[in-house]
């Protein structure tokens, strides 16, 4: 481990042979970029305000047009209450990281390891580190750990502050000899969760289709349950789509401020437990 990530501080690993690393900013621009010169076209940093009923299709409203579709699929996150789907039944935490400044040749020496590589921790609540070089942003370390709960899905300048002094300590534990390190970047995401671990990938409406709650797993599972909802809408049908619909409804939530206290409590204990992971 030490010589794989220049750390002192894991004791072992379990290596994952044939997997790769994937930048998922530029996964999802190559994305788009691939979709735009198959005639699709991408409407960034427009809202969906309303959407409504014209049998058998839908009206999009954002704040500068408004749109017909034959089949609208949403693949909203956490938002699909929003639009008043599965409402108290979607746990909407927030992740958080933060990103090194790009590192000199010196601090490179300094840290040691190999160019690029990834930690998972063996438990959720632990800390996910990664290198990346050149080819993926530039040679930094990138550190994510600690989970809120928020129902009203904004994460606040409080709980960024947190998160960014738990990444902070765990960093300097890794990298004693990098201890203070600045950081460039610092991020928090919104994650969809279901109490039973399941998503809502199915027809919510006549035409209108769902791809949403991807349990933390946006990469493997939100990847399946884009695919599911693809085939659902077009009226096709494989394994994929037969494995999301054999599954059940999320399950209801306790009410509100039970269920942020008593799911933040447990987040902290678990985040204590897991603070050396
Ligand atoms: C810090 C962090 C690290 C993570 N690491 C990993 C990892 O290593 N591996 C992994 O598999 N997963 C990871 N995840 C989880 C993964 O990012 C999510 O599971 C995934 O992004 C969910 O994808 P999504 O498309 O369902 O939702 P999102 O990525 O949240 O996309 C939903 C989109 O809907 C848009 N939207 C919402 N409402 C409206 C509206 N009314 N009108 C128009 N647009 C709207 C939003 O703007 C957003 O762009 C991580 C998450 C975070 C926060």
């Amino acid at each position: 481990m030490a010589e794989i990530t220049g750390s002192q501080h894991y004791l072992s690993g379990l290596y994952t042979p044939g997997t790769v690393m994937l930048q998922p900013a530029g996964f999802v621009r190559g994305m788009a970029a691939g979709l735009q010169r198959q005639n699709v076209t991408i409407y960034e940093d427009t809202p969906v305000t309303a959407l409504r009923r014209a049998a058998p299709g839908w009206i999009v409203e954002t704040p500068k047009a408004t749109l017909t579709a034959g089949k609208v699929i949403l693949t909203v996150n956490g938002h699909l209450q929003s639009f008043g789907f599965e409402q108290n039944r979607l746990m909407q935490l927030f992740l958080f990281a933060v990103m090194t400044k790009e590192l000199s040749a010196d601090e490179l020496r300094l840290i040691g390891g190999q160019p690029r590589w990834g930690v998972t921790p063996s438990d959720p609540m632990g800390t996910t580190m990664r290198r990346i070089d050149t080819g993926q942003g530039g040679n930094r370390i990138i550190v994510r750990t600690c989970a809120s709960l928020r129902p009203g899905m904004k994460a606040s300048a409080a709980d960024m502050r947190r998160a960014e002094a738990v990444m902070r300590r765990k960093f300097d534990q890794r990298f004693p000899q990098a201890a203070g390190m600045p950081m460039d970047h610092r991020w928090a995401g919104h994650l969809c969760l279901s109490l039973n671990g399941v998503a809502v990938m199915r027809e919510l409406d006549q035409n209108l289709f769902s791809g949403c709650v991807q349990n933390g797993l946006g990469t493997a599972r939100g990847t399946l349950t884009g695919i599911a909802a693809a085939e659902l809408a077009c009226g096709e049908s494989s394994p994929i789509t037969s494995y999301f619909a054999a599954e059940d409804r999320p399950k209801k939530l306790p009410p509100r401020p039970f269920q942020q206290i008593g799911a933040n409590s447990i987040l902290r204990f678990r985040e204590w437990c897991a603070k050396d992971d």
